[in-house]
């Protein structure tokens, strides 16, 4: 599965914490995160991510085009709602892609906890027939 991260300045120690606990499930699927969120996971972790952008500078539109091309498979997004971003466009968009394309995507620990859990059961099985029966559509 195509696994994407991001977080917020005061969420990303919760996000680095998160990748340490699930770094055994994580390591099994590709990875792709905004530039500072992926540094600080790849920092304290063995886990190989492909960084796009900082969030503020586009890294957020670079996950919101894959997940426009029906490439991304979960997004985990730790967003700060206590702190205004500069970004806030690409954000809301990034979510209504999420939505457009059906994307599970966690906003908060809890959700990306019963996330992973489901990725860990094989509850995204689904993700690989609808990409499948995308590539016979092009
Ligand atoms: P960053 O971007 O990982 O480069 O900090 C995340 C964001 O603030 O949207």
């Amino acid at each position: 599965m195509n696994i994407a991260f991001i977080a917020h300045d005061k969420k990303k120690e919760d996000l680095v914490s998160f990748a340490m606990a699930y770094e055994h499930v994580l390591k099994q699927h590709t990875l792709f995160s905004t530039g500072t969120t992926g540094e600080r996971i790849m920092d304290a972790t063995d886990l190989d991510i492909h960084r796009f952008a900082s969030g503020p500078l586009g890294g957020d539109q670079q996950i919101g085009a894959m997940i426009a091309e029906n490439r991304m498979d979960l997004v985990i997004f730790f967003k700060d709602p206590l702190t205004a971003q500069p970004h806030e466009p690409d954000i809301n968009a990034l979510i209504r892609l999420c939505d457009v394309y059906t994307i599970p995507l966690a906003t908060n620990m809890a959700t990306a906890e019963i996330l992973l859990s489901g990725l860990q059961r094989g509850e995204f099985k689904w993700r690989e027939i609808i990409k499948s029966g995308n590539e016979r559509k092009s």
